[in-house]
């Protein structure tokens, strides 16, 4: 098989500098890192974009359907229900680890996921912004009460003992595709705290907006940082890419890492397409800083 697809995909991408321009960047601290799937692709979990992308059949759920629509509801958790243990059983990869180990030297000023996998937390990061959500919690539409998965998947586990379907391919919201036969052999549960309050995975569906202060905590980070650092996102969505504008408004330096093309590349001053899983330890060495597993 030619690689030719990959190889058009990257043309139009402006490399800029080298990893030791991205290490000089890191080194000086204060250093703002947005990561987005591409990062995560490493431990499995697919990206919605790119060469490795998962091909959708049906659309990403959106925040109307999922609230008005008790069919559609009850149709993604079934699908979800199937692709979660594929995304609570990934494993931090080497690139989630470095941006731990960057965090420990104090090299960070700020750490924001526009995943809602929980890997950066598991490589041991702290302070995690999850712009879009996690899928490690649910919170009930009733009574805005949150719950973590694993308990709620407990529960749709004793109530569909008898479904054994399984994901053909699994997305990078935990969402998994099902036939349609499956679908409506799934038992749904209600919220464990108010008894009735139908369920929704914490995480910000296409659609729904960013919560207001998550917004403004990040923006306060752009003011405060001494650099924006892009990892493994194509900033194809606007609540990501924002902040980049915001970082170029105030003249900060931005690096941004990441295969393909990304709406940033005329801000970046560095800009690599290598891969993270490469990228980032070789900046750590240049550093003096070990990737502790
Ligand atoms: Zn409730």
């Amino acid at each position: 098989m030619s690689t030719a697809p990959q190889e058009a995909w990257e043309a139009d991408v402006p490399v800029r500098g080298d990893v030791a321009a991205l290490a000089t960047l890191l080194a000086e601290g204060g250093v703002l890192v947005l990561t987005g799937a591409g990062i995560s692709t490493d431990s499995g979990i697919p990206d919605y974009r790119g060469p490795s992308s998962a091909r959708r059949r049906h659309a990403p759920m959106t925040y109307d359907a999922f609230v008005g629509d008790p069919v559609a509801r009850h149709r993604y958790w079934a699908r979800s229900h199937v692709g979660w243990p594929q995304i609570a059983g990934a494993q931090p990869n080497v690139g989630h680890r470095a941006v731990a180990t960057l965090q420990r030297a104090g090299l960070l000023h700020g750490l924001i996921t526009q995943n809602v996998d929980g890997l950066h937390q598991a490589a041991g990061a702290r302070d995690v912004v999850e712009l879009h959500g996690a899928l490690g919690r649910v919170v009930c539409l009733g009574c805005r009460e949150v719950h973590g998965r694993e308990p709620i998947q407990d529960r749709l586990a004793a109530l569909n003992r008898g479904f054994d379907a399984h994901a053909t391919t699994i997305n990078p919201d935990g969402d998994a595709e099902l036939g349609e036969a499956d679908l409506d052999r799934f038992t749904m549960a209600t919220c464990p705290g108010c008894g009735d309050g139908p369920l929704k995975p914490d995480v910000v569906f296409f659609g729904e907006s960013v919560p207001r202060p998550r917004v403004d905590h990040c923006f306060d980070l752009v003011a405060r940082a001494r650099s924006l650092v892009v990892l493994g996102s194509s900033l194809t969505v606007m609540s990501g890419l924002r902040f980049v504008h915001a970082a170029a408004r105030r003249d900060l330096p931005v690096a941004v890492v990441t295969a393909g093309p990304s709406r940033a590349d005329d801000l970046a001053g560095v800009r690599l397409t290598d891969r993270l899983g490469e990228v980032l330890p070789t900046a750590l060495d240049t550093l003096g800083l070990p990737d502790r597993a």
